[in-house]
C-alpha cells in the first residue's frame, strides 16, 4: 500500500468494485475492505437485479418503487435509476454475468412482492454472487486497482470539509495514513449493529458514524427495512434469507394453525407487520412459509441454495414447510448525497447502502439495490472525471495517539449512529 492515490474506495461490495472499474486506467485506485474481499452483502443477494422493460413498462415501475417507498422517494433519482437500467444491464452481461434465459435463448424475468409484473433478472438464487464475484474478478485483474484485504477505515483525514483521504488499521492495530484527492464511501449498511439481521456481522455501518465526527450530513437513516422472511433459528449470527422472490413464486404464509393469514405479496415493511402481528397474536417465535405450491421442478431449478440451506438445518422444502421470521435487512437512509453521489464534503462520494440519494423513500422495493449500487457508483465515477474539482485538502499529519483504542473507537461509532437513529424516529414521528 501506498501513500498517496488518486481516488480511494472503501468496501469491495458491488457499489465499489464498479466505481472502480468506471474510472479509467490512468487512476490509481486504492480499495480497502474489513475482511475478505468477496464478504460483503453484495454476494448475499438472492432474488435478482430490476431492470427497466421498455417504455411500456416506465410507468408501473416507476409506481412500484413509489408506493413501495409511501412517496417519499426522490422522483429525480427513481427516473435516473429506471433510465440507466438498461444500459447497466447490457454492461453487466458485456462483463459476461451470466442471468437465467428461455429456451429461445431470451432473459427471463421473475416477480418478487409489490412489483406489478415480472422485471427482475436472476441467476438461481444466487444473483448477487454472480455479478459481484464477476466485478470482484476483472478488478483483481486491473493494474491501476488494488485491493487491500482485512484493512478497515477508521477515520477521514480532512479539513475545512474538504476530504484528504482515510485513516485505516490493519488486523495487528497498525494505523497508515493514505491521501487521494477523492474517497469513495462503498461500506454498506447497517445490520452488523442487530442481533437478527441477514447482512455480515462486520458490516456496522462505520462511515455513518465517521461522516457524523465530521460533520457530513445524513438523511433518514431511522429507515431501516426489516424483511418479512428470514429462516428462524436460536443459533447467533446471521439469519438466512428466504428471497422474496420465493413468494413471488407462489409460496404461502401460515400461522401456527396452517391458516393463511395475509397477502404474501404486500410491501416488505406491511408485510413484516402482519406476520408480526400474527406471532403476537397466537404468542408464537415465527410462522411457517410453504413452499410445495411451487412445485419441485421450479424449487430446484430456481432456489437450489435456499434447498440445500433448508435441508442442513433439517427442513425438505419440497416436502414441508419452513418456519420463518422478520429481521433487518436493510437500509434506506445513509450518507446524504446528490444525484452524482456527492456528500455534503467536498472530495468525497457515498454509494451503495452507505449512501442515501432518496430512491427508496422510505422502504425499498425488492430487488431495487443491487441496480441502484450499481446506477449511483456509475455515477459517482462520472462525477469524479467530469465534475468539478474539489480545492487541495490542508490537513496535517493525524494524532495517531486517537487511534491506540480501537475498540473503544469503532464502538463510540457504533453508540453515536444507534443514539442518532433513535433520535431521527422521534423526528419522524
Ligand atoms: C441476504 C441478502 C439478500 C439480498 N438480496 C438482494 C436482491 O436479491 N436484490 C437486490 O437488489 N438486493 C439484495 N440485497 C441487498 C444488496 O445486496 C445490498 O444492498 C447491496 O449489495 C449493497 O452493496 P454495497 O456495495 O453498498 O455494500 P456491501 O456489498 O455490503 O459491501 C460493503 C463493503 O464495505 C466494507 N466495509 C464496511 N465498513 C468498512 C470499513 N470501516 N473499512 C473498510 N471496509 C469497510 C465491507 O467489508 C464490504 O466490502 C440483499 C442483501 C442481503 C443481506
Amino acid at each position: 500500500m501506498k501513500e498517496y492515490y488518486d481516488v480511494i474506495i472503501v468496501g469491495t461490495g458491488a457499489a465499489g468494485l464498479y466505481c472502480a472499474l468506471n474510472l479509467p486506467e490512468r487512476k490509481n485506485i486504492l480499495m480497502i475492505t474489513k475482511k475478505e474481499a468477496d464478504q460483503s452483502d453484495s454476494f448475499l443477494a438472492q432474488g435478482g437485479i430490476c431492470m427497466l422493460r421498455g417504455e411500456d413498462d416506465y410507468e408501473d415501475y416507476f409506481e412500484d418503487t413509489m408506493r413501495a417507498g409511501h412517496y417519499e422517494n426522490n422522483k429525480k433519482a427513481v427516473d435516473l435509476m429506471l433510465r440507466s437500467s438498461n444500459s447497466i444491464i447490457r454492461d453487466l452481461l458485456m462483463r459476461e454475468v451470466d442471468f437465467e434465459r428461455n429456451e429461445k435463448g431470451d432473459l427471463e424475468f421473475t416477480r418478487e412482492g409489490a412489483h406489478s409484473q415480472p422485471r427482475i433478472l436472476f441467476h438461481k438464487d444466487i444473483t448477487g454472487k454472480e455479478i459481484t464475484s464477476k466485478l470482484l474478478a476483472q478488478a483483481q485483474t486491473r493494474e491501476n486497482i488494488e485491493i487491500v484485504e482485512y484493512m478497515t477505515m477508521v477515520d477521514l483525514i480532512s479539513a475545512d470539509n474538504i476530504c484528504g483521504g482515510v485513516v485505516a488499521m490493519d488486523e495487528q492495530d497498525e494505523i497508515y495514513e493514505i491521501r487521494a484527492p477523492y474517497v469513495v464511501l462503498a461500506c454498506g449498511g447497517l445490520g452488523g449493529l442487530y442481533k437478527n439481521s441477514t447482512n455480515f456481522p462486520h458490516i456496522t455501518g462505520d462511515a455513518l458514524g465517521i461522516a457524523m465526527k465530521h460533520g457530513v450530513m445524513l438523511e433518514n437513516i431511522d429507515y431501516i427495512q426489516i424483511h418479512p422472511t428470514t429462516l428462524y433459528s436460536q443459533k447467533p449470527g446471521r439469519r438466512f434469507l428466504i428471497s422474496e422472490s420465493v413468494r413471488g413464486e407462489g409460496a404461502y404464509l401460515y400461522d401456527k394453525n396452517g391458516q393463511r393469514f395475509t397477502n404474501e405479496l404486500q410491501p416488505r415493511d406491511l408485510l413484516s407487520q402482519a406476520i408480526f402481528s400474527q406471532m403476537e397474536k397466537q404468542d408464537t417465535e415465527f410462522v411457517w412459509e410453504d413452499m410445495r405450491p411451487l412445485g419441485e421442478t421450479a424449487i430446484m431449478k430456481h432456489f437450489p441454495n435456499i434447498f440445500s440451506r433448508c435441508l442442513e438445518e433439517g427442513f425438505d422444502v419440497r416436502k414441508e414447510p419452513i418456519p420463518v421470521v422478520p429481521a433487518q435487512h436493510y437500509f434506506m437512509g445513509g450518507i446524504k448525497v446528490n444525484l452524482g453521489s456527492r456528500t455534503s464534503m467536498q472530495g468525497l462520494y457515498a454509494c451503495g447502502e452507505t449512501s442515501c440519494n432518496g430512491v427508496h423513500g422510505k422502504n425499498r422495493l425488492a430487488s431495487n439495490s443491487l441496480l441502484e449500487s450499481l446506477v449511483f457508483a456509475r455515477r459517482a465515477a462520472d462525477d469524479i472525471l467530469f465534475g468539478k474539482k474539489p480545492e487541495p485538502c490542508r490537513a496535517g499529519a493525524v494524532d495517531r495517539k486517537a487511534y491506540e483504542d480501537r475498540e473503544n473507537l469503532m464502538a463510540g461509532y457504533r453508540t453515536v449512529i444507534l443514539n442518532e437513529i433513535e433520535r431521527m424516529k422521534k423526528s419522524h414521528e
